[in-house]
């Protein structure tokens, strides 16, 4: 019987081994989530000294943060996709809370901002094509 009850005591040492080791895993599941969380934690307020950074020296030039002009250039660059999609839309941005706004209104209808109307400047750069088409059947005394 000595070779059963090797057996059974092997059988038990592994059943311990793999509860141990759920056990284990668990915990540094537990702690993973933890780390995890304060290392989220911590970029928030890396995004939070960097936007405070950003808003004290976006206007300064002699800044050094080279990182505050690609920002400043960026959203040049997004005003330029917004004036794109204010053509397809008919529709503006407002600037404070980011509603649709009739681009002929003084002052956004949602938070009262007034809106800044860009839209006369680039008139004169727009080229309207009309071509007379001679439908038949037209009733024009043609
Ligand atoms: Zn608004």
């Amino acid at each position: 019987m000595d070779v059963l009850n090797g057996a059974v005591k092997m059988a038990q040492d592994i059943g311990t081994k793999a509860a141990k080791k759920a056990g284990e895993l668990k915990e540094t599941t537990k702690l993973k989530l933890e780390i995890r969380s304060k290392e989220d934690f911590i970029e928030r307020q890396y995004r939070e000294i960097g936007k405070r950074l950003y808003e004290d020296t976006k206007d300064d030039d002699s800044n050094s943060y080279e990182e505050v002009f690609l920002i400043n250039r960026t959203f040049e660059e997004i005003a330029e996709l917004q004036k794109l999609m204010a053509d397809i839309t008919g529709t503006v941005k407002c600037k404070s809370c980011d509603a649709d706004v009739d681009p002929s209104s003084a002052f956004c209808p949602k938070c009262g901002a007034k809106m800044e109307n860009e839209a006369e400047d680039e008139d004169d750069e727009e080229t309207i094509v009309t071509v007379d088409v001679e439908e038949p059947g037209d009733d024009d005394g043609e």
